[in-house]
């Protein structure tokens, strides 16, 4: 049958991962943790499973976890959506930036993409139509070539995608940035699609820039966020995104179509968790001692760190190792040497030079242990 994304194949998580189950390796690959979510949260769901939360909720999600996301986004970024018409809960923010693609991007639309840059966005992109135009980022500390990306807006450009904190360098989008995008976009009807998955997971007291701060990028922007990175239950898959109305409008027709709700008792469970702050805003000091260990241990090997300020990921140069593809390296790695990794030409254009792999920190301080000490002795 003729296939509506010809180039598109597994992913390299799910490659990776299995890859790990298969040589019982360390699995610092695929970005989730290996330590429990709270259990009150746990304890949370169950009660709203005995108090009978079991049917559908409502399309967009309960009024009571959307008042707490507009309170909280409020509180941290200065800016009130309506909780009636301007937040979704969604099945994880792979729905939500799949929705959000496929409300706007027609046949023969262009949209902006840094590379590297995390799997999804290409083929749903692809798969509406929609060309993605691709930008890489620059040099050392990936920074973004704002005049390339304004030589690249034309007529047809629809979307721009940014992601901040980033998957995979760890680099995070700064307020000069976020001005810079601003000038750009201000007098076209250019949508931004802000993934900010990791807003919570920012280290070295550094802000996030959250479009939804920025009145100019607000008033375009689709923003996404995951309660399973933020609350260690990635495979709860839930998440959220917020828009202005008329843009939210838009994504409720495919939200509808691809899901139509999600999870009750998970919703109900997170509009209680969500009114302690302390559950999300001690996020970044956590994983922050969690890089800062896994930088500790890996000091004497020849894995080079590339510095990391958010995400739960650390990049690590490996020339001083091989000349081999990371690629190559991150096979061998996991087969002969029992740790999985991500290789990181997978997220790039530019696939050839490429000697870095990523390792996901979201682990155990045991498992972190095991790995440096295997990492030590290549
Ligand atoms: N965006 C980025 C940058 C990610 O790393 C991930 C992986 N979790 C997602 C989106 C998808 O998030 P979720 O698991 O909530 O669907
Ligand atoms: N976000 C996770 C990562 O980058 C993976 C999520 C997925 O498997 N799609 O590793």
């Amino acid at each position: 049958l003729p296939s509506k994304l010809p180039q598109g194949k597994t992913s390299i998580f799910s490659v990776m991962s299995t890859l790990a189950r298969e040589n019982d390796a360390i699995d610092l690959s695929q970005g989730f943790p290996n330590f429990e979510t709270d259990a009150r949260l746990k304890e949370l769901v169950y009660k709203a499973m005995k108090d009978g939360h079991n049917q559908y909720p409502p399309m967009n999600g309960i009024p009571e976890l959307r008042e707490q996301i507009s309170a909280k986004i409020e509180d941290l970024y200065g800016v009130k959506y309506k909780v009636d018409t301007e937040i979704t809960l969604t099945s994880g923010a792979t729905q939500a930036l799949y929705c959000a693609i496929t409300a706007f991007i027609h046949p023969g639309d262009e949209v902006i993409v840094f590379k590297p840059a995390y799997d999804s966005y290409e083929p749903a992109i692809k798969s509406n139509g929609g060309k993605p135009v691709l930008v890489q980022l620059k040099g050392k500390d990936f920074s973004i070539d704002w005049q390339e990306v304004k030589d690249k807006i034309n007529a047809s450009t629809k979307m721009v995608i940014i992601n901040t904190p980033h998957n995979p360098t760890g680099t995070v989008m700064s307020k000069e940035d976020m001005q810079q995008l601003e000038g750009l976009l201000k007098n076209t009807n250019i949508i931004l699609l802000s993934d900010e998955v990791y807003e919570h997971i920012i280290f070295d007291n550094i802000e996030h820039q959250s479009a939804s701060r920025f009145p100019g990028l607000a008033e375009r922007a689709i923003v996404c966020s995951s309660f399973g990175k933020t609350f260690h239950n990635t495979g709860w898959k839930m998440g959220y995104c917020v828009a202005p109305e008329e843009l939210m409008k838009e994504i409720w027709k495919i939200h509808e179509l691809t899901v139509f709700c999600v999870n009750h008792p998970m919703q109900r469970a997170f509009a209680e968790y969500l009114k302690d702050p302390e559950n999300y805003l001690s996020l970044g000091s956590f994983y922050q001692q969690k890089r800062d260990k896994f930088l500790k241990l890996m000091k004497g090997t020849k894995f080079t760190a590339i510095p990391s300020s958010g995400t739960y990921y650390q990049l690590f140069d490996f020339s001083e190792i091989t000349d081999e593809k990371d690629t190559n390296f991150a096979n061998r790695l996991t087969r002969e040497h029992k740790v999985a990794s991500i290789p990181v030409s997978e997220f790039n254009i530019d696939k050839k030079d490429n000697k870095q792999l990523r390792f996901c920190f979201a682990k155990t301080d045991e498992t972190l242990e095991k790995a440096a000490e295997i990492l030590n002795r290549i």
